[in-house]
Formats: C-alpha cells, sequence, structure tokens
C-alpha cells in the first residue's frame, strides 16, 4: 500500500472557532500596565489604536470565539492547509519518529500571516475604519495585511525596517501590488522616526522603531487605526485555527503528537500550531512536549528576563509582562528577520514561566543546514524563519534515534523562502555568519531596561 504523504481537510471540515487559551491556563496572564501610572490598562487607553471588537478579544476569557462567516470566507482561498508527513526527511535522518508538518507556505502571502491579517483588516472594516498603519521586518506581514486590507478597501502605510527594504525589494512589490504604501524606517514622518535618524542617520532600523514610527502616526489621527502582526493576545487567537485543523487531521492520521514545534518570533504561529494541543494537556491530561524555537541572536525566551517591558523602542505601548531582552535590544542582522523581537507576549511568557512550554534557541548556520535537508528531501524550500523550527524537529528526530523511541514530532512550516533566496545565496557562499549574543550584551540591554522601570 502506498502510503499517504498528505491530509487534507475538506473545506466544510475548517474550524468555524477560534480557540482561546487564556479560559484554560492555570495562571492567567499578568495585566498590562499603564506605562506612566503602572496600573492595569483599561480599554480606553486601546481605543485610539484598535477597533473595539479586537480590544474584546484582546482581554475576553472565552474558550472559543466564533470566526466570522466573511472570515471563513476569504480563509478558503487557501484554508484548509495540508498537513504533511516528512517521509523523506525521516530517511535521511534514519529516524524512528514520524515527523509530520503544516504547510502554512500556501497562503496567498506564503506564511500563517494571513490567518490574522484578514480577521484584523474585516473587524476594522466593519467599524468603519479606512486608514490603518503597521509595521513589517522582512515584509512578511506587511504583504499579509496589505492583501487583507485591499480586500476590504482599507487604505494601508506600512512602516518597513529599512536594511529590509532595501535587502528584500520583492516583499515590498508584493506590498505595492496589493495597493500598500510602503516607507523605510526609520523615517522622517514620525518624531521616533527623526530621533533616531539624528542619532543614527544611518541606522538599519529595527521592528522596535517601525512599530514606534506606525503607532505614533495612528495615535495622532483619529481616522487612522493600527494593527500589529505578532505578540498580542488576539493575533495568538487568530493563528490557533492552525492547530485546530491539525489535531483533526492527526485524528485522521490516526495518529498524536509527542512533540509540537513552532519557530518563535513574537510568538503567533507558534501560539497557532501549539494552543489546541496544550488544551489537551490542560484539560485532558496529554502530555505533549511544547517547543518555541529561536535564533541564538535574540534569545528572549532561553535567556531574557520576565518583567513588564515595552512593546517597541520608543516606549509608546503599555507595558508587557513579558520574557524579554530590554526594548533597545537590537539582535543582529540575521536572514530571519521575522524573529529579530525583544520580547514575547504575555500568554507565551507566562506559559513559560509556569513550565508548560520548553524553549530551544539555534544558530544561524544550523538553521540552514537544516531548511536544505528539508528543500532537499520535502522539497519545499522553507523561510528563514521556519528552518528554526525544523532545525529543532531534527534535533528531537535524532535524539529519538539515539533513544531508539518512534516519537511522533509535529512541526509547523510557518512559510516558504521564495523571497528569501539571496540568504540561501550568502549560506551557499560562506558568507554567513553564526551570531551568538553575549551575556554581557544581555545585561546591559536589561540593566538600560531597570533604569526606565
Ligand atoms: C513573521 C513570521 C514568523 C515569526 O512571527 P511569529 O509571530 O513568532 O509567528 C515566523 N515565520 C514566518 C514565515 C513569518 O513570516
Amino acid at each position: 500500500m502506498s502510503k499517504v504523504k498528505k491530509i487534507f481537510l475538506h473545506e466544510k471540515d475548517m474550524p468555524t472557532q477560534w480557540y482561546n487559551i487564556t479560559a484554560d491556563m492555570p495562571n492567567k496572564p499578568l495585566p498590562p500596565l499603564h506605562p506612566g501610572t503602572k496600573q492595569p490598562i483599561g480599554p480606553e487607553m486601546l481605543a485610539p489604536l484598535f477597533p473595539m471588537e479586537l480590544i474584546k478579544q484582546e482581554v475576553t476569557s472565552e474558550r472559543w470565539i466564533d470566526i466570522p462567516e466573511e472570515v471563513q470566507d476569504l480563509y478558503k482561498l487557501w484554508r484548509p492547509t495540508p498537513l504533511h508527513r516528512a517521509y523523506n526527511l525521516e530517511k535521511a535522518l534514519d529516524t524512528p519518529a514520524k515527523i509530520y508538518y503544516k504547510n502554512e507556505s500556501v497562503s496567498p502571502a506564503g506564511s500563517h500571516k494571513p490567518n490574522t491579517a484578514i480577521p484584523q483588516a474585516y473587524y476594522n472594516y466593519k467599524e468603519g475604519v479606512k486608514h490603518i498603519t503597521t509595521e513589517t521586518g522582512a515584509g512578511q506581514w506587511g504583504s499579509a495585511l496589505s492583501f487583507a486590507c485591499q480586500h476590504f478597501g482599507i487604505d494601508l502605510k506600512v512602516f518597513m525596517v529599512k536594511v529590509s527594504y532595501f535587502q528584500k525589494p520583492y516583499r515590498k512589490m508584493m506590498m505595492n501590488t496589493w495597493g500598500a504604501e510602503v516607507i523605510p524606517s526609520p523615517s522622517n514622518l514620525t518624531e521616533a522616526g527623526r530621533k533616531i535618524l539624528a542619532e543614527h542617520p544611518d541606522s538599519p532600523g529595527s521592528l522596535g522603531i517601525a512599530i514606534s514610527e506606525a503607532v505614533e502616526m495612528a495615535a495622532k489621527d483619529e481616522n487612522t487605526k493600527y494593527s500589529l502582526g505578532s505578540v498580542l493576545n488576539h493575533v495568538l487567537l487568530h493563528q490557533t485555527i492552525i492547530g485546530l485543523e491539525s489535531i483533526k487531521q492527526m485524528e485522521i492520521a490516526e495518529n498524536y503528537p509527542d512533540i509540537v514545534i513552532g519557530c518563535f518570533g513574537g510568538g503567533s504561529n507558534f501560539a497557532g500550531i501549539s494552543f489546541p494541543f496544550l488544551r489537551h494537556n490542560f484539560v485532558d491530561g496529554k502530555k505533549t512536549r511544547v517547543i518555541a524555537a529561536e535564533p541564538a541572536s535574540c534569545p528572549k525566551l532561553t535567556r531574557g528576563q520576565f518583567q513588564y517591558d515595552f512593546g517597541d523602542t520608543a516606549g509608546y505601548t503599555p507595558l508587557i509582562p513579558m520574557y524579554t531582552l530590554g526594548h533597545n535590544f537590537v539582535p543582529d542582522n540575521i536572514h530571519a528577520g521575522g524573529l529579530r523581537y525583544h520580547g514575547a507576549g504575555a500568554i507565551v511568557s507566562q506559559l513559560l514561566k509556569d513550565k508548560l512550554m520548553e524553549a530551544q534557541s539555534v544558530k544561524q548556520l544550523e538553521t540552514f543546514e537544516a531548511g536544505v535537508l528539508f528543500a532537499n528531501t520535502e522539497g519545499i524550500i522553507p523561510a528563514p524563519e521556519s528552518t528554526h523550527a525544523i532545525a529543532v524537529a531534527i534535533r528531537e528526530a535524532l535524539k529519538a534515534k539515539k533513544e531508539g523511541t518512534a516519537k511522533t514530532i509535529l512541526f509547523n512550516l510557518s512559510g516558504h523562502g521564495f523571497i528569501d533566496m539571496a540568504a540561501y545565496d550568502q549560506y551557499f557562499a560562506g558568507k554567513l555568519q553564526d551570531h551568538e549574543v553575549t551575556d554581557l550584551e544581555i545585561k546591559e540591554s536589561l540593566a538600560q531596561l531597570e533604569k526606565v522601570m
């Protein structure tokens, strides 16, 4: 009998609700605080930036949230996504482990990001919003939101980290194709941008700076809202469609994962694949290990500190309880641009603190080695971000081989790397390096943070 390599769900079996993990967490995440008063913030502080429905989702303790019909309809342009069994990778590793991956690379933008871009644009549209600002690192989020905004007739301005703006021109062109305006950040359109440029005219930019610019522009104009592609609770919520589909597909495969892995930038694709399985841990006594894979050059989960910090560089956002390297931390310029963020969201940080999940860091060369092996066995060229998840899946599969256990491993392929081929080119030319942060750099960045608090 030939082996089943892909497990599809019919469109009618696509989940119709998202899963809110805070309903089942033993310890709830701590509330965000007002930076001035240090008191928990109310909805009125978020109202200038987000539509009311998303603010409600940010704080709700309801377990299941209905996915609006219009959102389900757009999801169906590419969802449900396939679940693959990576037989060729298993063979290359000569492992008894069974490796599965959820393929989020098949979306219009090529990553999991449209799963939240579409509902975010939709709720803004429902509340009459006509203008949105956002930031983007490598361009994945900006392109996903451009696609979603043009569908709902919303005008979008994207602040794109300057180094990526020049390194990844095709992402900018994608955003333009979907009707968005793209501005290299830091820019002179905002105070936050002008301040950075005055001090560092050659600043390559960072996600934290770009967030400051987008937030400032939205806060100053009552007709403009802001949208964030990761970190926040409502973003993680929308991504749970990944894990909810995976549960159904693993059932069809008559298997259940011992280990679930996602790469980690702000935590959204990791949460998406893992939270529905964590629910089984909390409610049904399952013992699935859940692992976040982060870059060694930006190791907030494995080497950061759990404390309140800002979500952006300029300090405009509320204080969020997070594992952080400090909001002024500027990670080395690795190619996994989507993983260069200084902190983790409130939910993931609480889960890690409570030891309900694990984290591993991976150096850049190991991730590209894993990405090339994956491309040569399974055929898909992964995004540099996703190669972190693949690298940890390979580590665990080799561990299973050593122990002689037939573990079942599931990882999320968060995106494809077609627009990141220059990174692969540099890897093949031997030009990529491992960047590991020193203890001193982390200590100094966190000391700066303590001065602000
Ligand atoms: C943005 C991005 C990530 C990182 O973001 P998370 O919110 O941590 O998921 C990972 N992979 C890809 C392909 C991305 O575009």
